[in-house]
């Protein structure tokens, strides 16, 4: 008899952990936050967002075509309400190369009754109730816009809290990909995933389970794999050991991302999360960065350029250590296939 621990928060049991099957390669994700343009500094609203960056979604959506990528588009509430969006991504969705994940951002998701202000933008935060009914009201407008309600869910800002995963099994849903393991969001009121395994795992609730997908993030570094808790230790006091401990070439934090991540770095990092085993690498970036100007790492079309260029590289050396593609529908095949004598409800 399994014991549901509940939530994303709790050590799971070895037995949970989802491993590299035997004989196989390891393969990766894109996973993309598609939201609403906003800006980054100010502080959240409900309103005076742009949703201009929505037609270069159809860009994204041809580069990973071309590469042989099926992406995860984790769209918000506003993003299901624009029709542009819904006709870029509803097309390639019907066309089967695309998935459609929900992702939340509760400030701009009915409905609108919590004050909003920083701790309120995590939604593990919020109460239980309006928490469920936020989750409900995007799931049933991605199943009205899309044809078909979402498996996958990612709390915007990873912002998971104690009651979600029984909420997300409840709701139908049955991966969560919020983890951002290596990360601490304490200071700002969000959670803490220092500790956070880099594998896939079951969270077992109530209500089912619900497979866990971690954002990819690896330490690298003189002391490599030892290099996490030297980390967070030295990092708490300042935020600017993390990069002069880069420097020194002792640990450094590599997240698979083309945001703020030069491409040797990550290269780098797919090799250590390769040689460490992991099943499954996690790539994300945000959709407004699609678009020059949105987000602090995409400013100029200079910028936008090396993005794609970025991609170009790591797709290319994810093709020459034999990692392919692979899509939440396989991601979850794999992880029941393992499960073994613990089926998931
Ligand atoms: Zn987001």
């Amino acid at each position: 008899m399994v014991q549901p621990s509940g939530n994303f928060f709790a050590y799971p049991a070895a037995a949970d952990l989802i491993e590299r099957e035997a004989g196989a390669r390891p393969r990766f994700w894109v996973t993309i936050d598609t939201e609403e343009d906003f800006d980054w500094e100010a502080p959240f609203a409900r309103t005076g967002y742009r949703l201009a960056s929505v037609p270069a979604l159809a860009d994204c959506q041809r580069y990973f075509e071309r590469g042989g990528v099926k992406p995860i588009y984790l769209v918000d509430w506003p993003i299901v309400a624009d029709d542009r969006a819904v006709g870029i991504l509803g097309a390639a969705h019907d066309a089967g190369t695309c998935e459609i994940g929900a992702q939340l951002h509760p400030w701009v998701t009915p409905p609108y009754t919590e004050e909003v202000n920083a701790r309120n933008s995590y939604t593990g935060n919020l109460p239980a109730d309006l928490q469920r009914a936020k989750m409900m009201a995007l799931r049933d407008a991605i199943r009205d816009r899309f044809g078909g309600a979402p498996t996958v869910y990612r709390a915007g800002r990873y912002g998971l809290g104690p009651d979600s995963a029984t909420m997300l099994a409840e709701l139908g849903f049955r991966c969560d990909t919020s983890v951002r393991s290596g990360f601490d969001y304490r200071a700002g009121h969000g959670p803490d995933y220092r500790d956070a395994p880099l594998y896939p795992w079951w969270v077992h609730t109530s209500e089912g389970a619900i497979l866990e997908m971690p954002v990819t993030t690896v330490f690298g570094g003189a002391i490599g794999k030892a290099g996490r808790p030297l980390y967070h230790r030295l990092a708490r006091r300042g935020t600017h050991v993390g990069a002069a401990l880069a420097r020194l070439g002792l640990v450094e934090r590599i997240a698979l991302t083309p945001e703020g991540i030069p491409a040797d770095r990550a290269c780098k990092a797919i090799d250590i999360a390769i040689e460490q085993g992991l099943p499954v690498l996690n790539f994300s970036f945000h959709s407004p960065s699609l678009q020059p100007g949105n987000t602090p790492y995409v400013r100029s079309a200079a910028d936008l350029d090396l993005f794609y260029r970025w991609w170009d590289i790591i797709l290319d050396h994810l093709a020459r250590r034999g990692v392919d593609a692979t899509t939440a529908a396989e991601i979850l095949a794999m992880a029941d296939r393992q499960s073994g004598a613990i089926p998931p409800r």
